[in-house]
């Protein structure tokens, strides 16, 4: 099962769950492990993979090129999700002597190449840019993204934590359609129900991706809020036979923008149960359910 990007013009499928690389990226990166959890998604229908530059300390996209590597033809069946313009200081750009955002053209055309290497393929199904840059020029940067699609380099471009004037002012010098907003998302974080990002997003046709989704396990702890939403995670997950986590995550993916989920453990196990996702439909009653629950503070303002 996979999703079409709303634009026609949009050359890209990416499946309605995605899985993400940051957390596994700081752990020991065993190839033949990784190469497992790989099949294993494809094998419940998550085909997308979600990178940065960054994750593993720079080291994350070439140890997942390198389990890629291990199965003949594996390349073709996933679609590779990355991202540059954050920074950092690192053994592995000596360079960088202080953490700072880029979006120049020279910076992102090296990056893209350089994820290229690192994933030991001639093209990236998705490139974002990762953190808004107070300093974009956004003519340098759209006309960067332009090229990069035009040379086939990247299937389709998109941005991560974009407001909704900086995703506006991008877009007025892109030829290219914005493909994604990947922004924070969860029952915990719910800025985008309010800010416009999700409305925006359904207006020009931008997947919205939800990095966190389970608020990094948060959810699931002894905070108020996951106190709160317990049960009701508990009894929506009775009547569907699967896990709180795969409602949680239902929950983001009921939404009529079609937000697509990114989760982040390597478990396998987990893995599996959060898939569950991808078959559920909540009902309305279950979705408010969840939205006056997640009011924890305040249950009376929520609708
Ligand atoms: P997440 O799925 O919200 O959190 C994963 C964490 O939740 C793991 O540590 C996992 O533990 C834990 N967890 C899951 N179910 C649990 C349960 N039932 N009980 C207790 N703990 C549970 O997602 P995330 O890892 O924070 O982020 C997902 C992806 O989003 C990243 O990999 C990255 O690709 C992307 N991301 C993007 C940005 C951005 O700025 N664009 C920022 C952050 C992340 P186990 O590992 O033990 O299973």
């Amino acid at each position: 099962m996979t999703l079409t990007l709303a634009k026609k013009s949009i050359n890209l499928k990416i499946s309605p769950l995605v899985w993400g690389a940051w957390r596994w990226g700081k752990a020991a990166q065993d190839a033949q492990a990784l190469n497992r959890l790989i099949q294993h998604c494809l094998q419940l229908g998550i085909s997308s993979f979600d990178h940065a530059d960054i994750y593993g300390g720079y080291t994350a996209e070439a140890a997942f090129g390198q389990a890629l590597a291990l199965s003949p033809g594996l390349r073709d069946q996933v679609q590779l999700l990355t991202k540059c313009g954050i920074r950092m200081v690192s053994p592995q750009r000596p360079q960088q002597l202080s953490k700072t955002f880029s979006s120049s053209a020279a910076y992102i055309a090296a990056s893209i190449a350089q994820s290229l290497r690192n994933f030991g393929t001639d093209r990236l199904d998705l490139w974002m840019l990762h953190r808004p840059d107070l300093l974009m020029d956004a003519q340098e940067t759209a006309s960067a993204l332009d090229s990069a699609v035009d040379a086939g380099l990247v299937r389709a471009v998109g941005v991560s934590n974009f407001s909704v004037s900086q995703v506006t002012l991008l877009q007025k010098f892109l030829r290219a359609p914005l493909a994604v907003n990947q922004i924070e998302l969860s029952l915990a974080k719910r800025d985008a129900f309010s800010d416009g990002v999700l409305d925006q997003c359904q207006t020009l046709g931008i997947r919205p991706m939800a990095w966190s989704p389970l608020d990094g396990g948060a959810l699931f702890g002894d905070s108020p809020l996951a106190q709160r939403l317990r049960p009701e995670l508990a009894r929506i997950a009775a009547a569907h036979a699967c896990t709180p986590d795969a409602v949680a995550l239902a929950w983001l993916m009921r939404h009529p923008a079609g937000i697509v989920p990114i989760m982040g453990s390597a478990q396998l196990p987990r893995i599996t149960d959060a898939a569950r996702a991808m078959h559920l439909q909540l009902s309305s009653e279950d979705w408010y359910a969840l939205w006056v629950g997640s009011h924890w503070r305040s249950p009376a303002l929520a609708p």
